[in-house]
């Protein structure tokens, strides 16, 4: 398997971000990832101007975020804007479908700060809706504003964001959880939601989800069956592939790098990945590689069933159910939340 590291949810000047994706990819490139995906605010434009495309070793693909005052929706691998319906959020799952894309429900348990735009948030309130691909579980800037309660914590919170982010939101991962226990193969996702957009908090000017920082913490890391070509089409089509079936996981890489990680189901001869559907047989087993010691998680139909300590981690006994993995590494007297994978299903 090929690995390839990348954040899912960027503005950039098309909507409201502060810089242009040149300069975006620029910063994606230096903060060691290998793809981005653009996701502005109710507009295509970067991809009708044939922003897509390799900056700097970077593959910028370019998606949108639809809707405005509440159900905000990640609209990866189309074409066409997809117009807004804040009010009937199925609409717009519906339009993405058809364009045979890939939907993800972002934040959506935002809670909002009351330092900014008095308190306004974005929430999805809709929970009926159904034919959708995805939960975002853990964005940066979303997380990291709920947590502003005053000026003197945002303060503190913008020289050391981290300790906003203790964690994907547990309502998001509760119903990730809801879903895939009612056998809907949803993926969960992670990203920045970068806007690099400076403010005033009281008396100071700061910058609020800094592209680089935030580059370097809730990243997604795509496993390929095959090694990217650093041919555009091939390469997009190959990453929304992956992306779609749930081959990743979601890491927090700013203390230890997530990458080497592996979450695997296997019997005598063969192996699954993330995002697969594994037949049941007698001589199954999960295994799990961590390139750091950690403390890792089985959890099984959403419920925590096995815990493990060290690098390398043999869960056996698999039955039929879905499995995914959580996982934790050390962090001053305690741990800190570092790696959720996608799921693997066992019939
Ligand atoms: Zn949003
Ligand atoms: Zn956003």
């Amino acid at each position: 398997m090929y690995e390839y590291a990348g954040n899912m949810h960027i503005h950039s000047s098309y909507s409201d971000g502060s810089l242009e994706i040149m300069d975006i990819a620029a910063k994606a490139s230096r903060a060691g990832l290998n793809f981005i995906i653009i996701t502005d605010h109710y507009t295509l434009n970067g991809l009708y101007d044939a922003k897509e495309g390799y900056q700097q070793n970077v593959l910028v693909l370019i998606g949108m975020e639809a809707n405005e005052t509440k159900n905000h929706y990640l609209c990866l691998d189309i074409d066409k804007e997809v117009k807004n319906n804040n009010e009937n959020p199925q609409v717009v799952i519906d339009e993405v479908n058809m364009q045979h894309g890939i939907g993800i429900i972002a934040h959506p348990f935002e809670k909002g700060s009351p330092l900014f735009a008095d308190g306004i948030n974005f929430p999805w309130t809709d929970w009926n809706v159904h034919s959708f691909q995805g939960i975002e579980i853990w964005n940066f800037t979303s997380q990291w504003k709920d947590h502003v309660t005053s000026t003197l914590k945002g303060v503190f919170l913008i020289f050391y964001p981290h300790a906003a982010l203790p964690g994907p939101c547990p309502q998001a991962l509760a119903k990730l959880d809801e879903y895939q226990c009612r056998g809907e193969k949803i993926i969960a996702t992670g990203g920045s939601d970068a806007h690099g957009y400076s403010m005033k908090l009281g008396m100071f000017h700061l910058q609020v989800s800094p592209y680089e920082t935030s580059f370097k913490c809730i990243n997604v890391h795509v496993l390929t069956e095959l090694p990217l070509t650093g041919e555009v089409k091939a390469d997009r089509e190959m990453l929304y592939a992956a992306i779609r079936k749930g081959a990743f996981w979601i890491g927090y890489d700013y203390f230890i790098d997530s990458r080497g990680f592996r979450f695997s189901i296997q019997d005598n001869d063969k192996s699954w990945q993330m995002g697969d559907t594994v037949p049941l047989s007698r001589h199954l087993k999960a295994q799990v590689v961590t390139t750091a010691p950690a403390r890792v998680k089985m959890i099984k139909n959403g419920k925590e069933w096995q815990v493990s300590s060290g690098k390398s981690h043999i869960f056996s006994n698999i039955d039929p159910g879905v499995y995914r993995i959580e996982v934790y590494h050390r962090y001053l007297l305690g741990y800190r939340p570092w790696i959720f994978s996608n799921s693997i299903w066992v019939e």
